[in-house]
């Protein structure tokens, strides 16, 4: 059986696959591009991420990172991520439409998201936003959170504490 990084890394090539393919699908739509980063905000996340991203990085040599408290989130250099191709995986959703039940709502139900800066131009009743064309996050959230409750059991039985969230900006603190 796979180790819960493993699991992590697996789960994250398949989001970034089927985000890259999300947003060819919704080309004439999304208007991302490098220096655009009004959706970056300073993160915590669960420690399978944080610890697969902390070896990624030492992996990848990026240990002299910097980390600019002014900034909406500290990894932006020059609005772009230093940390891009080790982003968190939420990071990777970040434009394309999402679908989430909805608890907010009289009756509980599905609901889609998107940057408000894409789709500005489109007829959004024309469009039908199902599951070939969205990324479930409630289904990303969970698959995440199962391989982390895996991780987070294996470090206890290793005599490890863990928190439950860790923010990114402690990756610092490591390498
Ligand atoms: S990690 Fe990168 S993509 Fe994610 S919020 Fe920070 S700067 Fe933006
Ligand atoms: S999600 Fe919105 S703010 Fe973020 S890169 Fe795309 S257009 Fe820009």
């Amino acid at each position: 059986m796979k180790n819960a990084i493993e699991q992590y890394r697996q789960l994250r090539r398949r989001v970034e696959k089927d985000s890259e393919a999300l947003s060819k699908l919704h080309a004439d739509n999304i208007v991302c591009a490098a220096g655009c980063c009004d959706c970056c905000t300073n993160l915590s996340v669960f420690p399978v991420e944080f610890y697969s991203l902390l070896e990624t990085l030492k992996a990848n040599n990026q240990t002299k990172l910097s980390f600019n408290e002014d900034l909406p989130c500290g990894f932006l250099k020059n609005s772009l991520c230093s940390i891009y191709q080790s982003r968190p995986l939420i990071c990777m959703s970040h434009g394309i439409p999402i679908v989430f039940l909805n608890d907010e709502l009289e009756e509980l139900q599905y609901s889609v998201s998107f940057c408000e800066k894409n789709f500005t131009h489109a007829d959004l009743d024309e469009i039908e936003f199902d599951s070939s064309n969205t990324l479930n996050i409630d289904e990303l959230n969970s698959e995440l959170s199962q391989i982390n409750c895996d991780f987070v059991n294996k470090r206890k039985e290793e005599g490890l504490d863990t928190p439950e969230r860790i923010e990114l900006r402690r990756l610092l603190d490591f390498l």
